[in-house]
């Protein structure tokens, strides 16, 4: 029998695949992996719950052990906008692993719910070769799938009875690593100093840490006048506080 493994990230995206997926195999031979950064939003967890209960497949949870901070520590790398080897090391290489011991590359096809829009689909080729030699499937890009706005998305979830994660309601666009993804622009941090002053302290002492081991990195980058300077989330935290006075 077929094994069909959705990559759930705890996100709409992949919930919606999953359903698509559950719809179309049952849940007997159905997987729900997702890999734990140690850092994510509690109520990812109560989602990723309600989901494995809703579907009657179980979470399969794969974690390398280490927070994002900590592997930055570890390879004296700060991650950034442009460069994350948390996505290697704390997602991409625990599923790899739990793939090679569970799931043959002849009767397998793995599944990502990257949504229906020309940004994401651009992503497909790249996901396809990294994940080679498992076939994978892009639920909500399938032929006859309409494009479907996030609220069209989190209403698939409501309408099964599951709150969506409260991060949506929260304003970010993504639920991912608490609202610390080190991937998101400074729109999405200045966002965070807001709604959620805890976590972008946390984030502000720890990136401060990187930057007494590793010298001048950050997070973000600033242009000014065409060129490009690092912006500290401690500098991000001063401009969004003058803002605010001026
Ligand atoms: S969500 Fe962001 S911070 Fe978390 S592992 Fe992925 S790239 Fe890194």
């Amino acid at each position: 029998m077929t094994l069909h493994v959705v990559q759930f990230s705890g996100g709409i995206g992949s919930f919606c695949a999953a359903l698509r997926v559950h719809k179309a195999h049952g849940p007997e031979n159905m997987v729900l992996l997702i890999a734990d950064t140690g850092i994510e939003d509690p109520d990812l967890w109560r989602f990723a719950e309600d989901t494995s209960r809703y579907l009657d497949v179980p979470l399969s949870i794969v974690r390398d052990g280490r927070t994002p901070w900590e592997l930055f520590r570890d390879k004296r790398f700060l991650g950034n906008d442009r460069i994350t080897p948390c996505t290697k090391y704390l997602k991409q290489i625990p599923c790899r692993k739990w793939m090679k011991e569970n799931a043959d590359p002849a009767d397998t096809v793995g599944y990502i719910g990257i949504e229906n829009t020309k940004k994401d689909k651009a992503r497909i080729p790249a996901i396809e070769h990294n994940w080679a030699p498992w076939r994978i499937e892009f639920p909500l890009c399938a032929k006859g799938e309409p494009w479907r706005t996030k609220d069209e998305l989190l209403d698939e979830a409501r309408a099964a009875g599951i709150e969506p994660p409260r991060m949506y309601a929260e304003g970010f666009a993504h639920n991912n690593c608490g609202g610390t993804c080190v991937r998101a622009g400074m729109k999405q941090w200045r966002h965070t100093l807001e709604v959620l002053p805890e976590r972008f302290a946390y984030a502000e002492a720890q990136e401060a840490e990187l930057r007494a081991m590793l010298g001048d990195v950050s997070i973000l980058r600033q242009r000014r006048k065409g060129v490009a300077y690092n912006l500290p989330l401690s500098e991000l935290r001063r401009q969004h506080e003058l803002t605010k006075t001026a």
